[in-house]
């Protein structure tokens, strides 16, 4: 029988923070800026320069730590990482080494997380990916490659980064996959990045290796660089374990290596083969003082935010929401915050789900418009089901008005004042309708009366077009019933 491989990935992922200034100078963070306008002569790296550490960039790594359950040092420190790039002038990166801010740690995984094909079949739910150590660095500035010639920008050399190091405890692709977006969730919900990866406000480098079955020592490693897309990494883990089965099972031996994705031929391709471990000859910056960071500590964890577990977890006990329902809701932190301030006025939060996760978002889907630049705030959506509960218009009269309420707005009661929509409830103007349906469908009163109920329904439709769909359908029942009695 062929030999089953097993898969083991770590991944290493590199996050911008988002504070207003660089790490160590007061040069502004800003993306899409003209290019080299946010310098000064420390992120230019220039000689006798002096950091100055940037405390909010501390501070939200820390919160980062207590979001993901690390051990925040009491003491921590920044070392230089020394070697040479065109895109540092100054030849080192400063970096933590051995006295990282944070220690351990973990990422739940949730079943949305997952890629949509794979969440009927999640080997391993409720997993906690296990984290290594989170660490800040600074940026170095960004290359671009032009056809004859290569340009630097500056403005990202110094911005702040945090390093979020996993331990190879990721088993497929689509736990990479379900690990960046629960990750990315987490981050946003903290306000410590945009982790928006087309932006490479958040990129990752992945170490795969494959072992045979049943053995317990990790085959040769290879890291994929820089990776800027959730679902490439999947693709490219996906086509890498398969191409080290390949070669292993074939007899052959894999070199430790570093490989680049190509998306558009799906394929990692060599980019250089690590002949040796890389000797960055750290040493404690001697410019920073190591941080003390009890100064700090009490006033972030007055910061930390309710996560996306806890959101879902309440949204299901407090308001009955399905699990389903409070996951898609949690996923997205505006859109929870709209449901939850929607749901202030509305009797049955459970409906107001229903009208968020299908109307809301598929209109939004179609104007391809984000929760945030939503023409029915949450205030007047709430007014709409409120107006649909109290009655004075049905349901159907209720997605009709939600439509022209996207479109304009507009209030549920401008529009329905407007269009004259308002539910007939008026116990006379009713029955004199079902009189009449009574009186022009003699055949289906007499069905009914022999003991077939459901013509009943027939005659509410022909009342209900009667009143041009704006009769309480409750009250057409009710009284179709008695006067059919
Ligand atoms: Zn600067």
């Amino acid at each position: 029988m062929a030999t089953r491989y097993i898969p083991t990935i770590g991944l290493e992922v590199h996050v911008q923070l988002k504070t207003r200034s660089k790490m160590f100078c007061a040069c502004p963070v800003e993306y899409g800026a003209e290019p080299n306008s946010h310098t000064c002569p420390v992120c230019l790296g220039y000689p006798g320069a002096l950091p100055v550490m940037n405390e909010a960039a501390l501070r939200m790594t820390a919160l980062t730590g207590l979001m993901l359950d690390c051990k925040v040092a009491e003491i921590c420190k920044f070392d230089r990482k020394n070697y040479f790039y065109p895109d540092m002038p100054k030849n080192f990166q400063i970096s933590q080494y051995d006295q990282p801010i944070c220690d351990g740690g973990g990422v739940p995984l949730h079943d949305l997380a997952y890629p949509k094909d794979a969440q009927k079949s999640i080997v391993n739910p409720g997993k906690v990916v296990k984290l290594v150590r989170i660490h800040l660095e600074e940026d170095v500035a960004k290359s671009s490659h032009f056809e004859t010639s290569t340009g630097i920008d500056f403005n990202r050399a110094g911005t702040p980064l945090m390093e979020i190091v996993s331990e190879p405890d990721i088993d497929s692709p689509e736990e990479a996959f379900a690990y960046l977006t629960a990750l990315q969730q987490i981050l946003v919900y903290g306000g410590v990045s945009d982790a928006d990866m087309e932006k490479g406000q958040m990129r990752c480098d992945c170490n795969v290796s494959v072992r045979p079955e049943g053995t317990s020592e990790l085959g040769t490693k290879i890291e994929i660089k820089n990776m800027n897309t959730i679902s490439g990494v999947r693709r490219a883990l996906a086509f890498e374990i398969e191409r080290q089965i390949e070669v292993v099972s074939a007899g052959g031996t894999l070199a430790q290596e570093t490989r680049r994705w190509d998306d558009a031929s799906g394929r990692t391709n060599l980019m250089r083969i690590k002949e040796s471990a890389h000797d960055y000859r750290y040493f404690p910056e001697p410019d920073l003082l190591p941080v003390d960071t009890r100064v700090f500590m009490d006033e972030v964890r007055k910061l930390r935010p309710e996560l996306p577990a806890e959101k879902r977890e309440r949204f299901v006990t407090s308001f009955g929401v399905t699990d389903y329902d409070a996951s898609v809701l949690a996923a997205d932190r505006a859109l929870a915050d709209y449901f939850e301030e929607a749901a202030k006025t509305v009797a049955k939060p459970k409906l107001l789900a229903n009208w968020v996760l299908n109307d809301v978002l598929s209109a939004l889907s179609e104007a391809g418009e984000t929760i945030a630049e939503c023409k029915v705030s949450a205030a007047q959506l709430g007014e709409l089901l409120a107006v649909i509960e109290a009655g004075t218009i049905n349901a159907r009269q209720g997605k009709e008005v939600f439509v022209e309420m996207f479109a304009t707005g507009k209030s549920a009661a401008a529009i329905v004042e407007e269009k004259g929509l308002k539910q007939e409830s008026d116990l006379g103007a009713i029955e004199a309708l079902c009189q009449k349906c009574i009186d022009a469908n003699p055949k289906a009163v007499e069905e009914y009366r022999a003991g077939k109920t459901a013509s009943i329904n027939f005659l509410k439709g022909q009342v209900m077009k009667l009143s041009q769909g704006k009769a309480n359908p409750a009250i057409v029942g009710d009284l179709l019933a008695r006067l059919l009695g």
